[in-house]
């Protein structure tokens, strides 16, 4: 086997670097591999992340460097990794150790077997159970919505065929949910299970309104359902209405009964406001998403690439 590449995301990591490179690299001594490449991604950390980085590179020249300009978020880092590792086997993973190096050897054999892809999937999560709760709500929901199947409980720590990472290079879209992307390509996939460790050390980067923001990415970018249910609404509430003005008209002239009606008039009108704004808040959604493809900004800036 010729070269496997490792493609690792880093935001203010410096606890973490040193660490995770040692432990990296010792696992893939054993593995059965001529030639390697680290290539980490350096995602605008402001703290010494990069320095230490450089550190290692001078004394290992296997790893090579992707330092972003700002913070472009970690699915774009994973993007700029995959354009430019060049192995024949390529594994993303976390560098907070979360995601156990060791596992790679398993994930091998199943690409040995003839999988493209070998996703690791979560059977515990050493998290708060409002975080736990929160994912596995989310990975239902969208596997329920999702135009293409999407699996439960994954995410991007996998191992991939140079064949799919080439078909994820070659996808042009801004928004990317990568582990939505790789499910999309096809070819033979495989999870298998794994239990997530905790963090090594310092604060989570990902913050609550970064992964809200993978979370509306995944579900508007893989599924139509939310305008489909836009329409569902307009098509419950007309009809309503419809026989709401045929009980108006009848009752006006039966003279049976006239209304004051200003309490039902408004309750109408603020339902059918919220229901109107919801709407176009999920259609902005779709148009936001189409005016930033259309702008045709590249995904990210970087400020230097080390060792490539
Ligand atoms: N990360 C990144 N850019 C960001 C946020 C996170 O590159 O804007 C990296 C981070 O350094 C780590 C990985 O993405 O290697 C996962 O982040 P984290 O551990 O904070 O999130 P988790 O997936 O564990 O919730
Ligand atoms: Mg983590």
């Amino acid at each position: 086997m010729e070269l496997i590449s490792l493609v690792i995301p880093v935001f203010f990591e410096e606890e973490n670097i040193k660490a995770c490179y040692s432990r990296v690299k010792t696992a893939l001594q054993s593995l059965p591999f001529q030639k390697q490449e680290i290539i980490f991604v350096d995602d605008g950390s402001k703290d010494r992340t990069l320095p230490l980085l450089k550190e290692i590179v001078n004394i290992d020249s296997s790893v090579k460097i992707i330092s972003f300009s700002r913070n472009f978020g970690h699915q774009t880092a994973v993007t700029a990794g995959l354009k430019r590792c060049r192995g024949d086997v390529v594994v993303i993973l976390d560098a907070d150790l979360q995601d156990p190096p060791e596992f790679i050897s398993t994930m091998l054999t199943k690409w040995r077997e003839g999988y493209k892809v070998v996703y690791a999937v979560r059977t515990k999560r050493k998290e708060n159970i409002a975080k736990r709760l929160a994912y596995a709500g989310f990975y239902r929901i969208l596997q329920r919505l999702s135009d293409i199947p999407i699996p439960l409980d994954t995410g991007d720590f996998c191992l991939m065929d140079k064949v799919v990472v080439q078909h994820l290079n070659s996808m042009p879209e801004r928004n990317r949910f990568v582990r939505g992307l790789r499910s999309w390509v096809g070819f033979r996939q495989v999870g298998i299970p794994y239990e997530r460790d905790r963090r090594r050390a310092g604060e989570v980067k990902y913050t609550l309104p970064k992964l809200i923001k993978l979370a509306i990415d995944g579900l508007f970018s893989f599924s139509q359902f939310p305008l489909r249910l836009t329409t569902l609404f307009g098509l419950i509430v007309s009809s309503l209405s419809f026989v709401g003005g045929l009980i108006a008209v009848v009752l006006k002239y039966t003279d049976i009964y006239t209304p004051r009606g200003w309490t039902s008039t408004l309750v109408i009108v603020f339902f059918l406001g919220g229901i109107q704004l919801i709407a176009i808040g999920i259609i902005g959604e779709y148009v936001g998403r189409i005016y930033d493809e259309v702008k045709q900004r590249p995904q990210y800036v970087v400020e230097e690439e080390i060792n490539f």
